[in-house]
């Protein structure tokens, strides 16, 4: 079984790539299943071809990403001169490289992005941006079609978690019959669908479940908008342990929500604001205009301030948009 390409890269793009010895593929910040995964699958790509390239993404690769094949590969800091391309994969501006991009020494390289965000700035000199994509591996699957890469079972593993997890175990929205085409044509090619599922979505560490619980003391819902705080003197004792991964979909589970949001207080007087809607709502709009990007139905971003006067005026304008929009 193959599934046809249904996007085709541009000349441009592949004329970059190939001309290219040392690409340095760079994955988002705050990564996940789609940004991890393409990356690999990428990666994996260039190899096939006779390229060395540079795989690196600024944050650490979360744990139920960690059984990735040639995760161990990628890199959190890049020291090397000899890269000659930057190729952005699921990032929908600038910021989203994170420090992983130095503009003094990379800002003359050719940067091409790749991706399916529809808030895309389209900040590269190549932009391959498909936002009916269901993930941007969806993208990078077409891509290997058209350098005429095999698809092996690691190729095929990589790509079936990125859409896996951008589509929640395909029940997302933006889960087309293509997804499930791919799906099954990654299956056959060797990826493990079960494992796949049972990794990516049923693995959280212990101190997770516990900050679920003390974050949810903080839950309420006003208008349809159900938030909750990720405070750090919630994490004190949970080892480093950031985010409450999860949280905000399990949120939008309650059947009073429309919007739901999960503000966690980050160590230098920032607060990460995650976003998902119910159909016919939007929190992309929002999240572009406060500095961030997304999809309609899952978006997010950062902004300075306290947590509580944060989440009180972004409370606010999410109740308005509940409010106002909806089907
Ligand atoms: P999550 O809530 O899972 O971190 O993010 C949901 C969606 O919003 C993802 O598609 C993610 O790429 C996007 N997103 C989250 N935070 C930001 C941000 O700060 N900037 C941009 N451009 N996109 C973001
Ligand atoms: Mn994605």
């Amino acid at each position: 079984m193959t599934e046809e390409p249904a996007y085709s890269p541009p000349a441009a793009l592949l004329e970059a790539l190939h001309s290219s010895r040392r690409p340095l593929l760079i994955a988002h910040l705050s990564p996940d299943g789609d940004a991890i995964g393409s990356l690999l699958a990428a990666g994996m790509m260039c190899w096939h071809l006779g390229k060395d390239p540079v795989l690196a993404c600024q944050d650490r690769i979360p744990i139920n990403l960690q059984f990735l094949p040639a995760q161990e590969s990628i890199v959190d800091v890049v020291e090397d001169d000899d890269v000659d391309l930057v190729l952005a994969l699921d990032c929908s501006d600038r910021s989203r490289l994170g420090g992983v991009y130095l503009p003094r020494r990379h800002g003359r390289l050719p940067l091409i992005v790749i991706d399916h965000h529809p808030t895309n700035d389209y900040f590269g000199q190549v932009n391959w941006v498909e936002p009916a994509a269901c993930a941007t591996a969806e993208l990078v699957y077409d891509l290997g079609v058209a350098l005429g890469v095999n698809l092996d079972a690691d190729i095929a593993t990589s790509l079936l978690t990125a859409i896996v997890t951008d589509t929640r175990g395909f029940t997302t929205f933006n889960t087309t019959p293509r997804s499930l085409r791919l799906a099954a044509t990654l299956t056959e090619a060797g990826a493990p669908l079960g494992r796949i599922l049972e990794t990516a979505f049923n693995n959280r560490s212990y101190g997770v479940v516990r900050l679920w619980g003390r974050a949810l003391e903080s839950v309420e819902l006003e208008d349809g908008v159900i938030s909750v705080v990720n405070s750090k003197r919630m994490r004190t004792d949970l080892n480093g342990l950031i985010r409450a991964e999860g949280l905000v979909s399990f949120l939008l589970s309650a059947n009073e929500a429309r919007i739901a949001a999960v503000f966690t207080e980050l160590p230098e007087g920032q607060v990460e604001v995650s976003l998902r809607a119910r159909p016919g709502y939007d929190v992309a709009t929002l999240a572009l205009a406060l500095g961030g990007g997304g999809h309609t139905l899952a978006a997010g971003f950062t902004m300075v301030g306290k947590l509580t006067e944060v989440r009180a005026q972004v409370v606010a304008r999410l109740r308005q948009a509940a409010l106002t929009t909806g089907t």
